[in-house]
């Protein structure tokens, strides 16, 4: 199972498309409960991954280290801002099996959501991380929000000195209404930049996939085409790809379990606490509605829980939504038959899917 743990609520940036403080979160700033507690459930897991989480989850090093200290057998992945990343010290640095860095893509997107500053911040503490030994899994998780050009950012990224092992976005959408409160238009946006921009996108990763003869690393590590494509190459009908409240538990700070990380304080995504074992409080809310019926469920897994629970953009926006998510299914499976063939032709192999970090690093996948 994936844990995701809040070591802090608090966070030390205010982007502009999150609500991320502790009254947003409604939880206090820091874990009340004993770590020993925490651990004391993930120990029952033969292959538990623990996600530290925020807020700004190095806010609380000396409780990620103590998690660290207590079941160090665990696999430990960071989703983080990557601004306070060297202040970590180095022997817990290097028990991470992956860093999520929050980067929205080319400086000035970043500087737009986050800051001018963070930027030089996030590349500095990361080349600082690979300095000091870390050689886990570096990922780029992207906010694609009012200011992204989804090609221009995630092409910048693709090509970084920090060579990230991949590059995922998740769209800025379903979590206030009505639809276009920010956005102004975002059916506009989506015809005129976001569409394009992954059209864009997904023609250059198909031809590195034809040219790559052989050479795994050829290949653009674009998270939402690798993993799609991967469940339809073995025909593996996905979950909920976010995993949340199925095969994911998330740990306020006040020792309450979520399905979803977000929205701590809505009834329906409060599905237990630290005095239950993790496993018995899964499947209590899954993905329903709209998705039941869709026929691109089994590859698209329905998205997001929280979005398929509070309907904030109502069915018309919700289905605008999932034109988008369908887009990229049926540019992979445009090019199914290719990669099929690539595959029999031996210049490409199935293991080149798993080269790329998946869902257990806590991806939700689908943008
Ligand atoms: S494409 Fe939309 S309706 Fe279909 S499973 Fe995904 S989120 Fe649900
Ligand atoms: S994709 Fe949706 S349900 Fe999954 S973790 Fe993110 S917000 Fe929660």
């Amino acid at each position: 199972m994936i844990y995701f743990v809040f070591s802090s609520s608090a966070c030390n940036l205010s982007c502009s498309y999150c609500g991320g403080t502790p009254e947003d979160l409604h939880m206090p700033e820091k874990p009340q409960y004993d770590a020993v507690e925490l651990v004391k459930q993930i120990e029952k897991d033969e292959d538990p991954v623990i996600v530290f989480y925020g807020g700004e989850p190095l806010l609380s090093i000396p409780f990620v280290s103590q998690v660290m200290d207590l079941i160090p057998r665990a696999t430990f992945v960071l989703q983080s801002n990557c601004t306070l990343l060297h202040l970590l010290p180095t022997p817990y640095l290097l028990k991470f099996s992956a860093i999520l860095v929050s980067i929205d893509g080319r400086p000035q997107t970043v500087g737009e959501y986050r800051g001018p500053t963070i930027y030089n911040k996030i590349v500095r503490n990361v080349k600082d991380a690979k300095q000091r030994g870390f050689t886990g899994h570096v990922i780029a998780r992207m906010a694609c929000s009012l200011k992204t050009d989804i090609y221009e950012d995630v092409k910048h990224l693709l090509s970084h000195e920090l060579k990230f092992d991949s590059v995922y976005w998740q769209l800025d959408a379903q979590w206030d209404y009505p639809m276009n409160i920010r956005w102004g238009d975002f059916e506009y946006y989506l015809a005129t930049s976001y569409i394009p921009g992954i059209q864009r996108l997904f023609a250059e990763f198909k031809e590195s996939l034809l040219n790559a003869n052989g050479d795994f690393t050829k290949m653009l590590s674009i998270s939402p085409f690798v993993q799609i494509l991967q469940s339809m190459v073995l025909n593996k009908h996905t979950g909920l790809r976010c995993s949340a409240g199925t095969k994911a538990v998330s740990i306020t700070t006040d020792g309450r379990y979520l399905c979803c990380p977000v929205a701590s304080d809505e009834d329906w995504n409060n599905i237990g606490t630290l005095k239950d074992e993790p496993k018995s409080v899964m499947d209590k809310v899954v993905i329903g509605g709209i998705c039941d019926t869709c026929e691109d469920k089994k590859w698209c897994g329905g998205r997001c829980l929280y979005a398929n629970h509070t309907m904030h953009w109502k069915e018309e926006g919700f289905k605008i939504i999932c034109e988008t998510v369908k887009t990229i299914i049926r540019m992979c499976e445009d090019i199914l038959p290719d990669v099929k063939g690539l595959l029999a032709d031996g210049k490409m192999n199935l293991d080149w899917f798993d080269k790329v970090p998946n869902e257990r690093y806590s991806i939700e996948t689908i943008p």
